[in-house]
C-alpha cells in the first residue's frame, strides 16, 4: 500500500498560499507517497488548478449529508468533488467540539462522501480527560464503530487518529502508545470489513513535524499522517513528504 501524506490548512490560507502549494510540486514531483493537502473550501477549485497535471491531490475538510438542499453555508460532497477534489476530511474533532458533530453525522457525511466517488478521511481520536482515565482504547473503538461508513474499503476509506490532546500542543503520544492505538485499530476493522481491513491507510495526526515523522511513520500500522500546522509551508509538509 502507497502511505499517504495529507495535509489539513483548517481554517488558514488565502490564495496568496497557493505559492507554497507551487513550490511544493516543484519540489516532489514524484514523491513516494500519496500527497493531498486540504485547504478551505474556498481555495479547492483553485488549489485543484495549481495542482492539475502534478502528484498533488487535493481534498475538503468537511460535506454535508446531503447532495444538496436547503442547507445555507454548507458544501456537499458531489460541489466539492466538482471542484477537483479527491478526498474530504470528516469528523475532524474541531467540527465534532466546534459544530456538535457525533459518529451518526460524520459517518452519514463519510457516506455521502463516497456515495460522490470521494476517498472519506474519517477522524478519530480520545481527548486527554479520557486517556487519563484509561479510555482511549474503549473510545476510539466506538467512535470508529459509529462513523464506519457503509461501503467502506481500501480505496474509499482512510482512518486518521488524532488524539484531540496532541492537535497544535506540540505534544505527541509515546511511539508505543501509537503502535498500541494502531494495532487496536487495525484489528477493529478486519472485525468489520474483514481483509480490506489491511488495505486501508491509518494515519495518525497530532504534532507532526518534520522532526518526528521519521520515527512515527515506522510504527507498525501508520500508513501515513494527518499534519495541520506543519502542512502550511511547502518546506515542511515537503521534508514530512520526504520522510514518507
Ligand atoms: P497539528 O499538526 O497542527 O497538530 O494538527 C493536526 C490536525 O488536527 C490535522 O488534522
Amino acid at each position: 500500500m502507497k502511505k499517504l501524506a495529507a495535509g489539513n490548512w483548517k481554517m488558514n490560507g488565502t490564495a496568496a498560499a497557493l505559492d507554497e502549494v507551487r513550490a511544493l510540486i516543484a519540489a516532489h514531483p514524484a514523491p513516494g507517497c500519496e500527497m493531498l493537502l486540504c485547504p478551505p473550501a474556498t481555495l479547492v477549485a483553485r488549489m485543484a488548478e495549481a495542482a492539475h497535471g502534478s502528484a498533488l491531490l487535493v481534498g475538503g475538510q468537511d460535506c454535508h449529508p446531503k447532495a444538496s438542499g436547503a442547507h445555507t453555508g454548507d458544501i456537499s460532497a458531489d460541489m466539492l468533488k466538482d471542484a477537483g477534489a479527491s478526498h474530504v476530511i470528516v469528523g475532524h474533532s474541531e467540527r465534532r467540539a466546534d459544530h456538535g458533530e457525533t459518529d451518526a453525522l460524520v459517518r452519514a457525511k463519510a457516506e455521502a462522501a463516497i456515495a460522490a466517488g470521494l476517498v472519506a478521511v474519517v477522524c478519530i481520536g480520545e481527548t486527554e480527560a479520557e486517556r487519563d482515565a484509561g479510555q482511549t482504547l474503549a473510545v476510539i473503538g466506538g467512535q470508529l464503530d459509529g462513523s464506519l461508513p457503509a461501503g467502506a474499503n481500501a480505496r474509499t476509506l482512510v482512518v486518521a487518529y488524532e488524539p484531540v490532546w496532541a492537535i497544535g500542543t506540540g505534544r505527541t503520544p509515546t511511539l508505543a502508545e501509537i503502535a498500541e492505538v494502531h494495532a487496536f485499530l487495525r484489528d477493529r476493522l478486519r472485525g468489520r470489513i474483514g481483509a480490506e481491513a489491511d488495505g486501508v491507510r491509518l494515519l495518525y495526526g497530532g504534532s507532526v513535524k518534520p522532526s518526528n515523522a521519521a520515527e512515527i511513520f515506522a510504527v507498525p500500522h501508520v500508513d501515513g499522517a494527518l499534519v495541520g500546522g506543519a502542512s502550511l509551508k511547502a518546506a515542511d509538509f515537503g521534508a514530512i513528504v520526504a520522510a514518507l
